[in-house]
């Protein structure tokens, strides 16, 4: 995996920049830096202005694990489209939301029996409707903390599946589509002809998996040497200069 601002790396920016792309980010370690509270994560000022110019000119979705309303008051933006709940929450398909939200009754009877203990070890719990996120980042010991997490999904439940991220294990109904089937829906969606991912995360690999030849994957972070991704860049810090190049491509289109 190459740096995104090398040779190779921006001769690909250049040629997604060509056509009419999809702009397709993650929110928590992607846009906004990782913070020691969730709650305080946001898009710095100028990277929302750069994002702003942007969604102004393309088609650009925020997919994220967070839950809409949660995500869309971070974002200092609007973007032209949000998913939420890794996939599971799109707006557009109000029936299916309340099926997948329904799913995971089982598993809100599990964590109401298992409060205390889930408490006891550190383990945060989530409910964002559409998804629960059981977080053990902040857990003394992460390795009980998860034991814990497992023995509350077990035996699984043909209603819903699991998944791991950062300290965390999520759970969302069965059927939902994962960020992966998110992007390609948003593709058809907005009659964008390739699409641009930028992600941090385990739940962001199956859209890197997933690419198209033609796409653009842009993995944020070096600490996932088998990421699936074309590229990376260093850390959001980094984020603004990939916009930039956007913008400047785009300008470059307007002007010839
Ligand atoms: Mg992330």
């Amino acid at each position: 995996m190459n740096h995104l601002f090398g040779n190779e790396g921006l001769r690909a920016l250049d040629e997604l920049m060509r056509g009419s792309p999809l702009l397709a980010f993650d929110f928590d370690g992607t846009l906004a830096p990782i913070v020691a509270s969730p709650e305080a994560a946001r898009v710095s000022p100028d990277l929302a202005r750069r994002l702003g110019e942007l969604a102004q000119r393309l088609p650009l979705a925020i997919v994220t694990g967070r839950g809409v309303p949660d995500v869309q008051g971070r974002l200092g933006f609007v973007p032209s489209h949000i998913v939420g709940s890794h996939g599971a929450e799109d707006l557009s398909d109000t029936e299916a939301l309340r099926e997948r939200r329904v799913c995971l009754d089982s598993l809100r009877v599990r964590l109401h029996a298992a409060a205390g203990p889930l408490q006891h070890r550190g383990v945060r719990v989530e409910d964002k409707g559409l998804s629960v996120a059981l977080h053990y980042r902040m857990a003394r010991d992460r390795g009980a903390a998860l034991a814990a997490i497992d023995q509350l999904l077990t035996p699984g439940d043909p209603a819903w599946r699991r998944f791991g991220g950062k300290f965390v294990v999520n759970v969302v109904s069965r059927d939902a589509p994962d960020k992966a089937a998110s992007v390609r829906a948003l593709v058809e969606r907005t009659g964008a002809d390739r699409a641009f991912f930028a992600g941090d995360d385990l739940n962001d690999e199956p859209v890197f998996e997933a690419a198209e030849p033609h796409w653009l994957t842009v993995r944020v972070g070096r600490d996932g040497p088998r990421s699936a991704a074309q590229f990376f860049i260093g850390s959001t810090a980094e984020m603004g200069a990939l916009l930039d190049h956007m913008l400047g491509r785009l300008a470059t289109r307007t002007a010839s």
